[in-house]
């Protein structure tokens, strides 16, 4: 039968590289729903949505067509046919996917997209974002929710954005996370049944071994 594991937690605490990894050695698919919420918000951006008007946002929600590839050794993400891997990591598209992703109408559309390619994984998947474990898949098989400390966080964060100032990055991912954690919309959660591992003192192949541990548990 189909494994479905839902990883969520804050930015900068491994997550995607973690999940990546756990679906290409158990052999399953592999979604980064923080991608999708970042589609959305490039297709906003890039046809002069104001992001910061719910109702605009709302109004819109079902216009982009928003693809994503589950083979965990090459993700993709497209949007109306276009790749958007590159754009949604931007600083201005980082900046507004907290405003998007707190609009329900939002939620509620990109959450069925997700269903849909779970139930759609013959051998599994990987499911990485905010909500998984208390939302999108309340039956997953295992649940983890990863932390770090917010130094070790932003610490990541700045190595993966080569160079960027380490002060800059905290103060923009503290912000980010306090948005997430508290919109009404399924916000940034542990589920109660969830598995915690703080990966602060861990490599990234020690989180991997300890997720692909739990899930052959
Ligand atoms: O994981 P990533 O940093 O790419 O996520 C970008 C943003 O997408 C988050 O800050 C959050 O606002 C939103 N998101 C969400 N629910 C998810 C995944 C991401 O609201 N399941």
């Amino acid at each position: 039968p189909a494994v479905i594991v839902a990883i969520d937690g804050p930015s900068g605490t491994g997550k995607s590289s973690t999940s990546r990894a756990v679906a290409e050695q158990m052999g399953l698919s592999y979604l980064d729903t923080g991608a999708q919420y970042r589609a959305m918000t490039w297709w906003m951006v890039h046809n002069g949505v104001d992001v910061s008007d719910p109702a605009a946002v709302a109004a819109v929600v079902d216009k982009p067509e928003i693809v994503s590839g589950t083979d965990p050794s090459a993700p993709t993400i497209t949007v109306d046919g276009v790749d958007v891997s590159g754009p949604i990591r931007t600083p201005e598209v980082t900046a507004k996917v907290s405003a998007v992703s707190a609009v329900p109408e939002v939620r509620a559309r990109i959450t069925g997209l997700q269903r849909a390619l779970a139930a759609a994984a013959a051998q599994g998947i990987v499911v990485e974002g905010r909500d998984i474990g208390t939302t999108v898949l309340p039956d997953a098989d295992l649940k983890v929710f990863l932390t770090a400390s917010p130094e070790a966080r932003a610490a990541r964060r700045s190595g993966e954005l080569k160079g960027a100032d380490v002060h800059t990055t905290r103060e923009a991912l503290i912000k980010r996370d306090a948005a997430d954690s508290t919109r009404k919309a399924s916000p940034l959660a542990k589920a109660g049944d969830a598995v915690e591992v703080d990966t602060t003192e861990l490599t990234l192949l020690q989180v991997i071994e300890c997720v692909v541990t739990l899930v052959e548990e």
